[in-house]
């Protein structure tokens, strides 16, 4: 995308992609794409619950304290280890890449971000499996 997203492009993507609305939509002006998004499709939006992440929630001072992530971590387990900006590490791993894709012809842009992102992945999985293992390591066997 040649600027940053707005309100109607995560509303279209969510609407168009998901054929059931997500749980939870953690994004950086969640606060404003809830109304968004609630007066375009309330019935497809009913159960969802928009969070603004915990980094960019600094930045909402004239917003509800209902709009923020961090406050939902306090009180819903399920989202207690959600990586709340997980949107930020991927937009700083995309950089990498923006330059070189630049220069090439959409299919191979697609390609190339295809392949980039599943070397990425893989080796996220990694990270975890070693972390994993070497906490396991330290369990005692006896248990
Ligand atoms: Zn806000």
């Amino acid at each position: 995308m040649p600027h940053a997203e707005g309100r109607n492009d995560i509303f279209s993507a969510l609407f168009k992609y998901f054929e059931k609305a997500p749980e939870t939509v953690i994004y950086d002006f969640a606060c404003q794409l809830a109304p968004y998004c609630m007066s375009r499709e309330p019935l497809f939006f009913k159960d969802t619950c928009f969070a603004v992440d915990e980094m960019h929630a600094k930045g909402h001072v004239g917003c509800s304290q209902a709009s923020f992530m961090s406050n939902y971590m306090q009180v819903r387990p399920e989202v207690i280890n959600i990586n709340t900006s997980a949107a930020e590490c991927s937009n700083s791993g995309l950089s990498r890449i923006k330059k070189s894709i630049s220069y090439m012809d959409q299919k191979h842009a697609i390609l190339y971000t295809y392949v980039y992102l599943c070397v990425w992945n893989r080796r996220q999985e990694r990270k975890h499996q070693s972390r994993l293992e070497k906490e396991l390591l330290r369990i005692p066997q006896d248990m």
